[in-house]
């Protein structure tokens, strides 16, 4: 585990344990500086010479090959921009059309809103009869049949924690003759991915999350090497064409996964983002995986002992579980909040799920501790029943 912690490398606010960097990933110490050094030297002295002076056109694939690894995808098959919303409309109007004889897409209702609102708009788009299915997490197995044209799943549940098995999945999904899209979401980063294992056509993900890329850092898109070449992008943009100085009239879909960059990557973003990934370099996942566990059950543990307010929300055998451990409770907002007032910073997800995420990187034991005996503090005295802690914030 100590080679696993490398707090010294975040920037941690004095006072707080952070617990949500399942959601919005700590910044990492040598961000400022290189994103200053990229204003003040590229951006301000190269302009638009920087495109091919400072490599920024050959950043997403770039930072696409640090995110490959860390899902354990081939080189070359990984490259980022846009947002995840954005990337599960362009990897699953690209499924759909592998399997042109069959008109369902089946998720489950487990799955983040924004991925099922995504392919409604597409489904939307289609008509021709398309329909998006969705079951429970637990009958995805069962409902994987020869009507499906594409199964798009998010591995671990934004609430719960739940995390599916993506080689069992997808093995059912190609088995029926469908094409698997797996949303990583808060799977990269935070458990041990074997992509190029998994067989799976697609993936997707988002790198502000456990891989501390900051605030709308870039998604990513993976598509399988042997049918890149194959995939019609249905965000056609100029950087996806194959030769975008070109200016032909018509697009030509790019080589291998370049053909999924759609317009102009966001530099000062990646700039950030590859300074994250930098960190990344040398993390084992299996390890990093092995510390996330670690901190899980010392946290579930305590928590039980201390605050028997709290109903665990997430599966208990941790091999079925992401980096985030969930918690119900009727007023989970309010304390929350009150939680978050005394420095542990974790998130609340309606109706009444207070969350918790686990980050080997800056995160140890002591912390845990720490933590927990805040929130029996504020759970055991009833400290949350204040009126401030039940006004809902825009975001929560
Ligand atoms: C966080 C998350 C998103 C957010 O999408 P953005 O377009 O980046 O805002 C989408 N899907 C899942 C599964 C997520 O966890």
């Amino acid at each position: 585990m100590a080679d696993i912690l490398r707090k010294e490398s975040f920037v941690l606010p004095e006072g707080v344990i952070y617990l949500d960097g399942n959601s919005l990933g700590p910044m990492p110490k040598a961000v400022a500086a290189r994103v200053q050094g990229m204003l003040t030297d590229e951006w301000g002295e190269m302009l638009i010479r920087g495109w091919n002076a400072a490599g920024w056109m050959d950043q997403p694939s770039r930072v696409g090959q640090q995110v490959a690894r860390i899902v354990g995808a081939e080189a070359g098959s990984v490259v980022m921009g846009d947002t995840l919303s954005l990337k599960v409309f362009q990897a699953l109007a690209a499924a759909v059309k592998m399997v042109p004889d069959r008109r369902v897409i089946l998720s489950d209702t487990g799955n983040f809103p924004s991925d099922l609102y995504m392919a409604e708009g597409l489904v939307g788009l289609l008509e021709q009869g398309y329909e998006l299915r969705t079951v429970a997490p637990e009958e995805v197995l069962d409902a994987i049949d020869e009507s499906i044209a594409v199964v798009m799943l998010t591995q671990v549940d934004y609430r719960t924690g739940r995390m599916h098995d993506m080689n069992e999945l997808t093995k059912a999904a190609h088995a029926k003759g469908a094409v698997m899209l797996w949303d990583l979401a808060h799977s990269a980063g935070a458990v041990e991915v074997d992509l190029a294992g998994s067989n799976c056509e697609f993936a997707i993900g988002c790198t502000y999350k456990y891989l501390n890329g900051g605030p709308g850092a870039p998604a990513f898109i993976y598509v399988r090497p042997d049918l890149v070449d194959t995939i019609q992008p249905a965000l056609s943009g100029w950087l996806g064409h194959r030769q975008p100085f070109a200016f032909d009239l018509n697009y030509k879909a790019g080589e291998g996964i370049e053909r999924m960059r759609v317009g102009t990557p966001p530099v000062i973003q990646l700039t950030a983002l590859e300074v994250a990934m930098d960190l990344w370099a040398d993390v084992d996942m299996a390890q990093l995986r092995a510390a996330s566990v670690e901190l899980q059950e010392q946290f579930i543990a305590e928590i039980e002992r201390d605050v028997p307010a709290l109903t665990l929300a997430s599966p208990r055998d941790s091999s079925v579980r992401g980096s985030q451990v969930s918690f119900r409770f009727h007023e989970g907002y309010a304390a929350m909040q009150a939680v978050i007032e005394r420095g542990v910073i974790g998130d609340f997800r309606a109706p009444d799920i207070m969350r918790f995420g686990f980050t080997p990187l800056y995160l140890d034991s002591g912390d845990i501790s720490a933590a927990v005996a805040i929130i029996a503090d504020v759970m055991n005295n009833n400290l949350w029943d204040q009126d401030k802690y039940k006004v809902r914030s825009k975001v929560t």
